[in-house]
């Protein structure tokens, strides 16, 4: 029984899913004590408890412990099977983190998925879909699989109601090295607004624009459906010859437009001065994947806490070991042993 202290290193959800994930692949059963220990609130909210359910659904696994404000569960993997699965959160938590911590699993399996997904697309704290279909999703593919990923509708906080369906044809991830991103080949953004004033996604336009310096129209608005809201996320958005870089400033309450815009812009401009491969949230949603490949490599900015976090929870189930080691110009280098 692997012993994990959920509290170590990064202390959030991410520990519990990596686990999750890991566990099902591999085989080995894991006991996960202070969960979300570094959280406010600590313990394991409602989209924790789906993945852990979607993570028992496709594999028979059993999980004591397993309701909302659990701070220890111990889980005993089973052997999955692909199928057509739906999960519905509940609540505005991230359907795209159950995603992940599910898609390992189908990825070894030996027949097609399709998985239905109810609940955020568009969450602060986690990839929001665009993120999944256009930076994370492609890498994957070229490891072997082929998936795809389709939104339906959106779904903001603090509404949820949101759809994703996601189509998986498995294969056995071969390991790949991700050093170089290529050439730039397009840059563009969409500031999505739904339910409230068309002028607050304007205004994300003309900032982001002008710290970027993008041509003009390169960052569009596109509203939705008052029903589907209120909601708003800019989404920022480089293609790469091998890679995109997706960036996303997240509409909120009391968070000015041009501050979320300028936010996000910045970000973008770094990644953009950089000649990383990943940017910091692909880098550390990579990890596992290039672990249960055999290995790889690939190039980054400097390493986020969930990257070092996610690099410890790999060693502890696959016994690969992730160096990041910066380079001259500045990037890291991370070699998964
Ligand atoms: P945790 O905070 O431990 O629940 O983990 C959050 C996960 O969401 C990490 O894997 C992050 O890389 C990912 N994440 C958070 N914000 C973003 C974002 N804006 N874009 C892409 N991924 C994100």
């Amino acid at each position: 029984m692997i012993k994990i202290d959920g509290s170590e290193g990064e202390g959030g959800g991410q520990v519990l899913r990596t686990s999750a994930s890991l566990s099902l692949v591999t085989g080995q059963p894991f006991r996960i004590e202070n969960i979300r220990g570094k959280r406010e609130k600590q313990g394991l909210m409602r989209q924790h408890v789906t993945s852990l359910e979607a993570a028992c659904a496709i594999s028979e696994s059993e999980c004591d412990g397993l309701a909302v404000g659990s701070s220890e569960i111990t889980f005993r993997p089973g052997s999955v099977k692909s199928g057509n699965y739906r999960f519905a959160v509940g609540t505005a938590g991230s359907t795209n983190l159950v995603l992940q911590t599910i898609l390992p699993a189908l990825v070894f399996t030996d027949g097609p998925s399709h998985i239905i997904l109810e609940g955020g697309t568009h969450n602060l704290m986690a990839p929001p879909f665009d993120f999944i279909e256009r930076a994370f999703l492609p890498i994957i593919n070229r490891m072997g699989p082929t998936i795809s990923a389709k939104l339906i509708r959106h779904g903001f906080y603090p509404q949820g109601g949101g759809r994703i369906e996601i189509d998986i044809n498995p294969a056995p991830l071969q390991r790949i090295e991700c050093l170089d991103r290529g050439k730039l080949c397009s840059t563009s953004g969409t500031a999505y607004f739904a339910g409230l004033p068309y002028e607050i996604a304007s205004r994300e336009v003309k900032a982001a624009s002008k710290i970027l310096g993008w041509e003009d129209g390169a960052i569009g608005v596109r509203q939705l459906p008052e029903d589907q809201g209120p909601g708003n996320i800019l989404i920022l958005e480089a293609a790469f010859e091998n890679v995109s870089e997706v960036v996303s400033g997240f509409g909120k309450l009391g968070l000015k437009a041009e501050r979320l815009a300028k936010t996000a812009a910045n970000r973008m401009k770094g990644y953009l001065a950089s000649k990383a491969f990943a940017g910091p949230y692909l880098a550390d949603q990579l990890l596992l994947p290039f672990a249960l490949s055999g290995g790889g490599a690939f190039t980054t900015v400097k390493p986020s806490q969930h990257s070092l976090t996610s690099a410890d929870i790999v060693e502890k189930f696959t016994g690969r070991k992730s160096s990041f080691d910066q380079q001259e110009n500045g990037e890291f280098l991370v070699q998964i042993g």
